[in-house]
């Protein structure tokens, strides 16, 4: 193990993996578990960043950041949703870790949180996205109007949330651009709702289209719109 490696193990924090799950085609449930998850300052919308591989061949220090899909803090274990499209570290990581291995990692963090006081929300993304969008969903009172759309290329790369229940739009489409994204969900109501607050993510170039569309065409307010590139 490298220096780096050793010095890394002393100041991330620890976990256990306890479940490893296939639960869409291109989709792992992991469930983390361990004292080190205890008084987590969370707030849904953020993020872990997790480090692997730090004993591995390669012994480089690979991080990447995954959603909260849920935190327990009784429980001391937190939920995440890796995405295989990729095929890179992050996506082996998840297809080969199994119970009983251990991850290092820091957080929470992020800024894509929920704002709870908006009238209305527009939940934007992909699958990459979709724990993430739960995370919000579930958090967003009923008597609240949401309006979303998830692109998916397959049927099979749907997923619930963890208490069984689909929540959000999903769009079955190979590519879907951002007009055809705000039409579809225009076609929910959304240009009579009031006050709505939009959260856009997935790949870089589909939030940056979608952001100055809402800007420039729909003269949405900036103080509105909040983008979060998840992968270029
Ligand atoms: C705030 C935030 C939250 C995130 N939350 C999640 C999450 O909950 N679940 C999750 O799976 N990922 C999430 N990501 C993305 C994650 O951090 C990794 O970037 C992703 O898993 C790819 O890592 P990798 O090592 O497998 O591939 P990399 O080596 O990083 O990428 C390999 C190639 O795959 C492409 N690629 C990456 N992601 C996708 C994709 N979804 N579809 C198609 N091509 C892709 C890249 O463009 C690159 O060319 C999040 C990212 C951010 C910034």
């Amino acid at each position: 193990m490298g220096l780096l490696d050793s010095l890394a193990k002393q100041v991330l924090k620890r976990a256990t993996i306890t479940r490893v799950a296939p639960i869409a085609h291109h989709t792992y449930h992991l469930t983390l578990q361990g004292p080190d998850l205890a008084n987590l300052n969370y707030k849904p919308g953020q993020t872990l960043n997790v480090f692997f591989d730090l004993s591995g061949p390669e012994a480089a220090l690979r991080k990447r950041t995954y959603s909260i899909w849920q935190y327990d803090a009784k429980a001391l274990t937190l939920e995440l949703a890796v995405c295989t499209f990729s095929n890179g570290p992050g996506a082996r990581w998840a297809q080969h870790c199994r119970p009983g291995d251990e991850v290092y990692f820091n957080g929470p963090g992020g800024k894509f949180v929920l704002d709870a006081t908006a009238a209305s929300y527009c939940l934007l993304g992909d699958v990459s996205t979709l724990s993430h969008l739960y995370a919000l969903r579930r958090q967003i009172p009923q008597t609240k109007p949401v309006f979303s759309l998830v692109h998916v290329q397959s049927q099979d790369d749907c997923f619930p949330d963890l208490d069984g229940s689909y929540l959000l739009h999903f769009a079955v489409a190979d590519q879907l651009s951002a007009p055809e994204v705000l039409a579809a969900v225009a076609a929910q109501g959304l240009r009579s709702a009031t006050d709505c607050l939009y959260y856009i993510g997935g790949a870089q170039e589909f939030c940056v289209e979608t952001y100055q569309l809402l800007r420039k065409q729909w003269q949405v307010p900036t103080a509105q719109l909040k983008a979060k590139p998840f992968w270029k």
